[in-house]
């Protein structure tokens, strides 16, 4: 059992802040993602609840239990990072085996821990070979299980799968959420990559510049963002904006005529998904822009028309067929649409 707390967490280095105002519960057996761009924050959270970080505010508890000045290694958290900081001279069982012995368990449980920890992540051929014998995901996975053989409380997972191979990165995106449902341990798994994010989360964390954007399950992130920042990095392709003005009940920019959207007149920032629109049909055209470009993806074609400065992405059928600078009508219904503040970005009701 481990249940994590942030309560009004932060870290500053003299007057440049890192994490601000950090304040969240993690359930027991919760796998939680912090996503956000470089430099946003997510490590050094990460690091505070490891105990490699000091937290400058706030406090951490652990179980109820404050721990900001608890050592790292009497926190019961297992680490693994994107280098997997494997022993060079030591074979795989050797390097599964070294938490065991640091930890000063009883030796006669090592030898089925190792080996049950190994089967976990399919390693049991690979036990004699030393890191340098060993491809990448392997390596990785040696990383994993010497983090899985020592059953700490509370999984860290730092980009574990960003050295790995776009193919790999999959598999061992899926093996690392087939091992989690299986050994049902609180998780915190830090990524950039949003769709590592959504597959793998119960909760997504989205970051930027230390600060929180939003917290919510993976649906509630992608259906509804609670700003442009978050409504831009979720998605392939990322939610398309479109900056202009309501006007009597309709959003309206360049090229642009959307009825039916409650907001007040003003300036606002609207935004649809690319699944979501269509090429206008019958009854709905509420875009009429030339094509930028076209890419086939094989189930469908991603149609990209340019209005004013902004590039508008739709879903079209596989079979579309047009050319780069004809004229095409979108169809964009206020039902799929989202409306954010102008000037502040955040979402209108
Ligand atoms: P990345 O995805 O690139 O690893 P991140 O979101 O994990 O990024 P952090 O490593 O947590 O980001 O860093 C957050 C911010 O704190 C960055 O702007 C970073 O430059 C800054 N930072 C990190 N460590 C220190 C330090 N020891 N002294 C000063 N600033 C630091």
């Amino acid at each position: 059992m481990a249940e994590i707390q942030l309560r009004n967490v932060g870290k500053r280095w003299g007057s440049f802040v890192g994490v601000d105002n950090f304040d969240l519960t993690i359930a027991d057996k919760e796998f939680l993602v912090l996503l956000g761009p470089s430099g946003c924050g997510k490590t050094t959270t990460m690091r505070m609840i490891a105990g490699l970080e000091d937290a400058t505010e706030g406090d951490i508890l652990i179980d109820g239990k404050r721990v900001n000045d608890m050592e790292p290694k009497d926190r019961d958290v297992a680490m693994v990072f994107q280098s997997y900081a494997l022993y060079p001279n030591m074979n795989v069982y050797e390097n599964i085996r070294f938490p065991l012995k640091v930890r000063g368990i009883d030796p006669k449980t090592h030898d089925e821990k190792v080996r049950r920890a190994s089967a976990m992540v399919e390693l049991d051929d690979f036990l004699h070979r030393k890191p340098a014998e060993l491809s990448g995901g392997q390596r990785q996975r040696v990383a994993l299980a010497r983090a899985i053989v020592r059953e700490p409380n509370v999984f860290l997972m730092d980009e574990p799968l960003s050295n790995l191979d776009a193919k790999l990165r999959v598999s061992t995106r899926a093996q690392i959420k087939n091992l989690s449902h299986e050994l049902a341990v609180t998780t915190i798994y830090v990524t950039h990559d949003q769709i590592e994010a959504m597959t793998l989360a119960d909760r997504v964390v989205v970051m930027k510049q230390g600060i929180v954007q939003q917290v919510g399950s993976p649906t509630e992130i992608y259906d509804t963002p609670a700003n442009t920042f978050v409504a831009s990095f979720i998605g392939n392709p990322a939610m398309n904006l479109v900056s202009g003005r309501m006007e009597n009940g309709s959003f309206v920019a360049e090229n642009v005529r959307i009825e039916g959207l409650t907001a007040a007149d003003g300036p606002v920032t609207l935004g649809f998904r690319a699944e979501d629109a269509g090429l206008g049909d019958a009854g709905h055209h509420e875009i009429t822009a030339p094509i930028y470009t076209l890419e086939l993806l094989g189930d469908a074609t991603m149609v990209t028309v340019r209005i004013g400065g902004e590039l508008i992405a739709v879903r079209a059928p596989k079979d579309f067929r047009s050319e780069i600078g004809d004229t095409v009508s979108l169809s964009v219904p206020a039902g799929i649409c989202h409306l954010f503040d102008a000037r502040t970005g955040e979402r209108l009701g």
